[in-house]
């Protein structure tokens, strides 16, 4: 595949350095908040404009709820943890792949950790009805995501979240379905209909920032198409390949049905907050203690 092991972990370092960087408080000052635009007049009846319009109004997701982002951002954020692989590390594993592979103690552990600390794991509808009406959320709201249909989060994660009755988010990358190592359709499927949550993270995990033209069909459009019908059920969630997005993004993804997405550890935009949520990715180094404070000082 295009993605080749060596690929991914270097453009991850990148990623992950940015992270270290940018992990202190994320808080947005008060003078953009207050200039933030007003909520899109659009609604789903906006997809049948007439074709006379000149300017037709942007497209909301008919799912989506208008909600000023001002109100978006001064919620407090839910801790979102992002996992990759979740196996031993072997000797051929660089330090910098050592971040995106969680050994299956340490990730028991940190489960262990959660629920000892009395956390209860949340579901992206459930986020996003707390993020756009303020919906109660259950004590001590976190979310687990899982990152490139990696096939040790079907067979070691998911039994280990049983456990403590854990659910979590899987963001699939299509064009790894069935192939050595990742997920097939029916253990996606097995995930959905075990009450976990599937979103994408596109085809073959292309940075966003460089779509143009066809690849939004390729990267956005088709891989939603397959993943509903795997699921049987709506994909209204992205997760952002290498946690990269630009504003240009964000009306893209609105057009084809997604209501939020999910970045790193950037700054959310203060204008489309519920497409830039933030997550921290857990290195396979953290023991819970290391886990528990990150979760507290980044959120
Ligand atoms: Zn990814």
């Amino acid at each position: 595949m295009k993605t080749t092991a060596s690929f991914y972990f270097a453009r991850h370092a990148a990623i992950l350095a940015a992270i270290v960087t940018t992990f202190s408080c994320q808080s947005v000052p008060e003078a953009n908040v207050a200039i933030a635009a007003p909520p899109a007049a659009a609604t789903a009846a906006a997809t049948t404009a007439p074709a006379t319009d000149p300017k037709p109004a942007p497209v909301t997701p008919a799912r989506a709820v208008r909600v000023d982002p001002a109100t978006v951002l001064a919620r407090k954020e839910v801790p979102i943890l992002c996992y990759h692989q979740i196996r031993d590390w072997r000797d051929t594993d660089s330090k910098t792949a050592q971040n995106y592979i969680v050994p299956p103690q340490a990730f028991r552990d940190q489960l262990k950790m959660l629920a000892d600390n009395g956390y209860h794991t949340i579901l992206p509808d459930q986020l996003y009805a707390y993020l756009t009406t303020g919906a109660a959320l259950p004590p001590k709201p976190i979310m687990l995501t899982f990152d490139d249909t990696d096939l040790d989060q079907f067979t070691v994660a998911t039994p280990e979240m049983d456990k403590y009755g854990f659910k979590g988010v899987f963001f699939i990358m299509t064009v790894s379905l069935g192939r050595p190592n990742y997920m097939s359709k029916a253990q996606v499927k097995a995930l959905s209909d075990s009450g976990h949550s599937i979103g994408s993270h596109t085809w073959d995990h292309h940075n966003v920032k460089q779509y143009q033209g066809q690849d939004w069909v390729t990267q956005i459009e088709k891989p939603s198409k397959q993943l509903e019908t795997i699921t049987g059920k709506p994909i209204s969630y992205f997760a952002y390949p290498f946690g990269l997005w630009n504003p240009a993004a964000i009306p893209q993804l609105k057009q084809r049905g997604m209501i939020a997405a999910f970045q790193l550890s950037g700054k959310r935009d203060v204008n489309d907050p519920l497409h830039t949520i933030r997550r921290i990715i857990v290195p396979g180094a953290w023991k819970p203690a290391t886990l528990q404070s990150w979760i507290q000082k980044s959120f």
